[in-house]
């Protein structure tokens, strides 16, 4: 972590519970981080939860991000969620290219660089996720996909823009394996990111770029994982499920 940048801990819920269940999980939640205030808390309950989580959060320093978004306006495209039904929703955030969506769902670079420019040109904050395979890190290629994600998903965006921006950087092989990246393995590529944004920008804007880790955080490593320089918060998806571990790890020292 560093002081200029204030932390962003996000839970990302995938595709769990009803929106009953999500509420539930939610009022149980809020009291329990109700006085965190030096640091951003946010949900991403399924788009059926949205209005009722919304609901749940009015008024806390908790807030509301969707899993997903299209990125035209409206219109004939079945099974699709737009920007304003999310704005309409509660949303402020938006994750935007998570593994399991280029992994499952065909994403790819340009795809996620159209919602991300659909994100920001209708006011909604973009976490955009990045990170490579078992495979591509044992070949060495890990930089080299990280490199392509980025100059990918931050194709058109400008540098007011990147200030809208949080990546979540999350390594394929440590999503949901309960296999983390060490905290030094982790810096790493985050230092790596700083630095092609800086590269793309400038020195100003990767300063104050957010880079959350995201691959199987828990209240046992997050600690060790934050107390890294350029590690700005986590994406958290199985510890999110239940309220206590989800504060634990928002509260971590
Ligand atoms: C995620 O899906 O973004 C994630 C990091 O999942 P988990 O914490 O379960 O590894």
């Amino acid at each position: 972590m560093n002081a200029k940048r204030r932390p962003i801990i996000a839970g990302n819920w995938k595709m769990n519970m009803t929106a009953t269940q999500a509420r539930d999980l939610a009022s149980k939640l809020i009291p329990l981080v109700s006085g965190v205030k030096d640091r951003d808390i946010v949900l991403a309950p399924t788009f059926t939860s949205l209005q009722t989580v919304a609901e749940a959060i009015k008024g806390t320093n908790v807030a509301l991000a969707a899993q997903n978004l299209f990125w035209e306006d409206k219109g004939a495209f079945t099974g699709e969620i737009s920007a304003e039904m999310l704005l309409d929703s509660g949303c402020k955030y938006v994750i935007i290219g998570h593994s399991e969506r280029r992994q499952y769902f065909g994403e790819t670079d340009e795809t996620v660089n159209k919602k991300v420019r659909q994100a920001l040109n209708k006011g909604l904050l973009p976490i955009v996720c990045v990170g490579e395979l078992l495979s591509e890190r044992e070949a060495g290629k890990a930089n080299n996909v990280i490199d392509r994600q980025i100059t990918g998903a931050l194709k058109g965006v400008t540098a007011a823009e990147m200030q809208k921006i949080v990546i979540a950087y999350e390594p394929v092989w440590a999503i949901g394996t309960g296999k983390t990246a060490s905290p030094d393995q982790a810096n790493e590529i985050h230092a790596f990111i700083r630095q092609k944004v800086k590269a793309m920008y400038t020195a100003e804007v990767a300063d104050w770029l957010r880079i959350q880790y995201g691959g199987s955080v828990t209240p046992d490593n997050v600690s060790q994982l934050m107390a890294k320089p350029d590690i700005d918060g986590a994406l958290v998806g199985g510890a999110s499920l239940k309220p206590e571990s989800f504060a634990a790890l928002v509260t971590f020292k």
